[in-house]
């Protein structure tokens, strides 16, 4: 067993400090939180094994899953046979089907929605290309204002809880990934550079759209939750140290090193778009120049392309866009062969230095890098094998498993963790 952490608390976020005196419904809930945590790893278990397992007497597992059940997170399961003397045992299982997260992405080109319950199972998922409006502008640069996107992405959450009410799925929570970094305590993205957004109350605008009843709702930054969505993937293999890599017009990291998301003092970790990897290089968003996404990222990859061409434009979905880069790759265009093999050295330049500095032992290519795995993965894991100065320090490269969405996922599966936290927050299931 792995010790992954995957509700690692916010800075100043509440959480009993260590030794602190805990009382008879902390403690409750702590041990139904421990039985739900030896259930989800280990499958169905008696109430005797799960008694061993923990060290709680048997009386007590026999009260904490009659709870468990009444709040519909375990079911029996079939009898256990074991062809030994005595009693055969009923088996308790998960029941993952009644509890859900919801996770939104806001992504400079996309919109996604992801409800997936207990189980890791998705229920619903939806994506829109991002709202935006023309710019006054003679160049019509389109932006992206805050009030234009939140109404659209709450129309898209109700959907989603729209769709778990009509399948009796309760919702621990929804998490909100935006492209940048977050202020935790005021629920606010301090910056978005891609989106053009400064201290926006996204937590605050959000859930008043949604109305007094709405589920818990909380900010992640997208590449964390991408991270934390990959992670029990590598974390079967033993692997817990991770770097995962979204890219889109800018480039973000989620780190993860012994299992734990790394968030840094105050939720900057990861933004590793601006780090200078060509001194006088080209202008970027921050003001410097030859910062790293100004190479590898995706407005890079289509500037190669016509202005005309239907995959440089914001009101077509992202997959159809990639899709038609993919095309002109396999057709050989060589304006697009030529950017992605110098893509996957301006990869390594960048990535190079976070190898350096975190050690992981996995790299997970997501986002756009994740679309074009097939075509990316193995340069990059070439250069940098040939980088290497020792050989204990290879990390294997990968593309996400997640796809294009994987910080809704990710950000689901975090909203979902909550009730592992505390099952009490789940409400009794009607007889
Ligand atoms: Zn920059």
């Amino acid at each position: 067993m792995t010790s992954l952490s995957w509700s690692t608390p916010a800075p100043g976020g509440g959480r009993r400090p260590q030794g602190a005196p805990m009382g008879h419904a902390a403690m409750r809930s702590a041990n139904m939180s421990l039985l739900l945590r030896v259930l989800r790893s280990r499958g169905g278990s008696s109430r005797a094994a799960l008694a061993q397992e923990t060290g709680l007497s048997k009386a007590a597992v026999t009260t904490l899953v009659g709870e468990l059940a009444e709040r519909g997170l375990v079911q029996e399961g079939r009898v256990e046979r074991r062809g030994t003397v005595g009693r055969p045992g009923t088996e308790v299982r998960l029941d993952g089907r009644r509890v859900a997260g919801v996770g939104v992405e806001l992504n400079v080109d996309y919109l996604a929605v992801c409800l997936r319950d207990l189980a890791g199972e998705v229920r619903f998922t939806s994506s829109i290309p991002m709202p935006s409006q023309a710019g006054p502008g003679p160049d019509g640069a389109r932006s992206h204002p805050p009030a234009l996107v939140i109404d659209r992405a709450a129309r898209q959450v109700q959907e989603a809880l729209d769709v778990a009410a009509a399948e009796s799925l309760w919702i621990a929570g929804i998490t909100v990934a935006p492209p940048g970094p977050i202020d935790y305590a005021a629920s606010t993205v301090r910056f978005a550079s891609t989106l053009g957004w400064e201290a926006v109350p996204l937590g605050e605008e959000l859930a008043r759209r949604l109305g007094p009843d709405h589920p818990e709702l909380a900010l992640e930054n997208d590449a964390k939750l991408s991270a934390l969505a990959e992670a029990p993937r590598l974390a079967q293999r033993g692997i817990e140290d991770l770097v995962y890599l979204t890219g889109d017009n800018g480039v973000g990291a989620g780190i993860i090193a012994e299992g734990r998301l790394i968030r840094g003092w105050s939720g900057f970790s990861g933004e590793v778009g601006h780090i200078g990897v060509e001194p006088g290089g080209e202008p970027c968003r921050c003001g410097r120049r030859g910062c790293w996404e100004t190479l590898v990222g995706l407005d890079r990859v289509l500037a190669v392309l016509d202005p005309q061409d239907p995959a440089l434009s914001a009101l077509v979905p992202m997959q159809e866009r990639l899709a038609r880069l993919r095309t002109l790759l396999e057709e050989g265009d060589p304006r697009l062969l030529q950017r992605f093999s110098a893509l996957a050295e301006d990869l390594v330049r960048g990535a190079g230095v976070l190898m350096d500095v975190l050690n992981p032992r996995a790299l997970v290519l997501g986002g756009y890098f994740g679309y074009f795995a097939d075509v990316l993965v193995g340069p990059v894991q070439a250069a940098l094998d040939a980088r290497l100065l020792a050989d204990g320090g290879r990390v294997e490269v990968s593309g996400s498993s997640h796809g294009l969405f994987a910080a809704a996922v990710g950000g689901a599966a975090v909203a979902v963790e909550r009730v592992l936290e505390n099952p009490m927050l789940a409400p009794t299931v009607p007889r």
